[in-house]
């Protein structure tokens, strides 16, 4: 029977964090249950992003045109309090979440049908949480010969880095589409050795590097961090792709930049980054499809209003953040 208190996003950890965040404020913070902001129940219900309306076979979203995004397991190493999909990660909803091989086939056989799906994006959750489903997954897609491009996005590296299963990722890259590995890091402190070895392990094998990260409140909110950040990534050969404005939901927004604060944060990045180093600003409207690149302070630009792929215009307030969900009541007290 599930109770109340199993609706929070649990607090999750690796004995590899646990040593970090004695020496880093910055990844305390990302993974540290805080109860202040954070008793109230995950935002089951919610579909702010339109993955649950665009789920077309189970754990597959097609939402974007020509990629597929495949939910492989909605397990991670451990679990990162800024989360978009704390209603589905981690304990509460489907503890493990794996997608049984009948899922993966299902999922397999839908991306044959697409005719105009090119490229493939294993995500979660971790899909490095599901060795043998991402095994399958993947060597079924590569006999698709119009998938070009098979992408993993991962925090596993950054979470249990002596945990990487190395032989798995080895026999993935040397399939025919082009391998792709998106990490997600969003501090530098989270670049430790063992993590910069992995990667460098990564690209041998043959990956195309990329980063996506997290504008993060009292973890990154600072030109000279994310300099760091984006020019260490660069060095090592993981491109900076995408610096996402961070989604608010139920538990997350003591997190949340004002979209200004950010926007001033970027355009001084753009300003002292060599371009392989500077990612895009990306916003994502909820209640719609689509990845909007935020504009520097450079261009004089009205932005309280914006156009979603369709082009229909949406108030920035409505779409951003200060927007009450349904589900911020608190849990009755008492409960732990
Ligand atoms: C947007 C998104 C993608 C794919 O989008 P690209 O713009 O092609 O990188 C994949 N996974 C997640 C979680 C996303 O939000
Ligand atoms: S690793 Fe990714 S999916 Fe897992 S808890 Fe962190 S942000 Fe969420």
């Amino acid at each position: 029977m599930t109770t109340a208190a199993d609706d929070r996003f649990a607090e999750k950890t690796t004995p590899f964090l646990r040593r970090l965040a004695q020496s880093s404020d910055a990844v305390r913070t990302m993974y540290e249950f805080d109860p202040a902001h954070e008793d109230v129940p995950a935002n089951r219900g919610a579909d702010l992003f339109l993955e649950k309306q665009l789920t077309r076979t189970k754990g597959l979203v097609y939402k974007y045109p020509g990629r597929a995004i495949v939910l492989l397991s909605y397990t991670c190493a451990a679990n990162c309090r800024y989360c978009e999909r704390q209603d589905r990660v981690g304990v509460g909803l489907d503890s493990e979440g794996r997608l049984t091989d009948a899922d993966i086939d299902a999922a397999v056989e839908y991306v044959a049908e697409r005719t105009e799906i090119t490229e493939v994006i294993f995500s979660g959750g971790d899909p490095l949480t599901h060795p043998r489903g991402l095994e399958r997954a993947w060597t079924a897609l590569a006999d698709v010969s119009r998938v070009a491009i098979l992408r993993i996005h991962t925090r596993f590296p950054l979470q249990a880095p002596e945990r990487v299963d190395f032989d798995l990722l080895g026999r993935l890259a040397e399939c025919r589409p082009t391998p792709y590995l998106s990490l997600h890091v969003d501090h530098p402190d989270e670049l430790t050795a063992e993590t910069e070895a992995a990667i460098s392990r990564l690209r041998r094998l043959g990956y195309v590097l990329i980063c996506q990260s997290v504008f993060l409140k009292g973890v990154n909110d600072d030109v000279d961090v994310l300099a760091r950040l984006f020019t260490r990534l660069a060095q090592l050969g993981v491109r900076p792709y995408y610096l996402y404005h961070c989604h608010p939901i139920a538990t997350t927004m003591r997190f949340v930049m004002p979209l200004a604060d950010e926007v001033a944060i970027m355009s001084r990045l753009r300003e002292r980054l060599s371009g392989v180093a500077c990612p895009q600003h990306i916003f994502e409207m909820r209640g719609t499809t689509g990845k909007l690149v935020v504009p520097t302070d450079h261009w004089s630009v009205d932005m309280t209003a914006v156009k979603d792929f369709h082009g229909a215009e949406q108030d920035v307030r409505s779409v951003a953040m200060d927007v009450q969900l349904p589900s911020l009541e608190r849990l009755p007290p008492g409960r732990s």
